[in-house]
């Protein structure tokens, strides 16, 4: 499997998948061709189908410092491509084919950017659990034994985690005109008087901000970003949690992430929702079990009950904007994060878990094929056809 790191990557928002990995591609592009005047590019497949409502033109502008592109959309596509060629005094530059893979993730065919890297053996949980035993070893020290700098980059994330929640608490009014959608983080902060009230509220924060543009950090996606920064947030300001603490928290979700990634997807425009806001709740769970002290056995149930019930989770944003369902959603994973984490608790020496963490997660590669392609990222079916300007 490749580094835990790459689920966790600061950029701007709304949406890893359109903004993050179109910004790479087109910086990556300018890197090494740095004299161009104007620039053609075509997107396909969900790239295309909401590059509006993502923000995906505009980063892509400001990733090439350049106004003068013309863009196409091929909407036909099922590939999330972006073809990006430069121009210098109508002189043709190299084309190149990049694709968004999910969660920032890019691949390029004429470039290396790194992102297909392994640095794990292991493939699945099973897997892990065998190297754990025998090699006497727990899942932090694996994890560290293999990115020994993950920490430090972790500390950078929860700063990113920190500053956007901080920002979307400070700030008030319309986010979005079509939508007539209204910040409401501050005003669910002030009332906030428990737990749930708190991490809601941060969720929010995080998510308007991300649906604004703002620098983000992905957990594993942006779209699904207010899960893991809610609660990281929560753990550090309302319970006192050290840094060195939550990177652990990060470390454990991580792995469960990069299950998902190997054997299913973290994109929504691969999996459907499931992919983005069912792989977080699954990660903020195990995070939570792990933290409440839960055996290898407690941590895994907590994070194969928070797929598993949140398999064939469509994705369907209205208007293509990364704000309803997502905003709301975000807000539920988080509190079901915490039932699951208490129920995988409960369920302790009482009855086992009957389906593993690897076998859901192969439900939910399942369940992400058969979903229509209407229901992955497109905004061509279900909730964005229910909206009505
Ligand atoms: S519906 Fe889910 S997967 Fe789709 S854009 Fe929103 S958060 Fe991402």
């Amino acid at each position: 499997m490749q580094a835990i790191k790459q689920l966790y990557r600061i950029g701007y928002g709304p949406s890893s998948s359109h903004t993050i990995a179109p910004y790479r591609i087109g910086k990556a592009y300018k890197a090494n061709n740095p004299i161009c005047d104007s620039y053609k590019i075509e997107l396909g497949g969900s790239l295309a189908l909401t590059a509006k409502g993502h923000g995906t033109i505009d980063i892509i502008k400001e990733a090439l410092e350049c106004d003068r592109i013309s863009f196409s959309f091929d909407t036909e596509c099922v590939e999330n491509n972006m073809f990006i060629q430069g121009f210098y005094e109508n002189e043709k530059r190299p084309l190149w084919h990049g694709k968004s893979l999910g969660g920032g993730a890019v691949s390029i065919e004429e470039y290396d950017i790194g992102d297909d890297k392994e640095v794990y053996d292991e493939n699945n949980f099973e897997e892990i659990k065998k190297y754990l035993k025998e090699n006497d070893t727990d899942l932090l020290s694996y994890v560290y034994s293999h990115e020994p700098d993950l920490r430090d980059h972790l500390s950078k994330c929860l700063e990113t985690m920190f500053e956007a929640v901080d920002r979307g608490l400070k700030a008030e009014g319309l986010l979005n005109e079509p939508l007539k959608y209204y910040r409401i983080a501050q005003k669910l902060y002030k009332k906030a008087k428990e737990r749930n009230d708190y991490l809601v509220a941060y969720s929010y924060a995080a998510c308007e901000e991300n649906a604004a543009g703002g620098m983000m950090c992905t957990a594993p996606t942006l779209g699904a970003c207010g899960i893991l920064t809610s609660l990281m947030y929560y753990l550090r300001f309302n319970e006192a949690y050290e840094i060195e603490e939550l990177c652990d928290l990060l470390s454990i979700a991580g792995i469960f992430g990069n299950c998902i990634k190997r054997n299913a997807s973290i994109a929504g425009s691969t999996g459907g929702c499931q992919a983005e806001v069912g792989t977080a709740c699954a990660m903020a769970s195990a995070a939570l079990a792990y933290s409440e002290g839960g055996d290898l056995r407690t941590i895994e149930y907590a994070a194969e009950m928070g797929i598993e019930h949140f398999l064939g989770l469509t994705c369907d944003p209205v208007l293509g904007f990364v704000i309803i369902p997502c905003i709301e959603r975000n807000a539920i994973s988080i509190l079901r994060s915490y039932d699951c984490a208490y129920l995988a608790k409960s369920f302790h020496n009482i009855k086992e878990n009957t389906i593993s963490f690897d076998s859901v997660v192969h439900a939910m590669n399942y369940t992400g094929n058969k979903l229509a392609i209407e229901l992955k990222e497109t905004s061509l079916g279900g909730l964005s056809l229910e909206y009505k300007k």
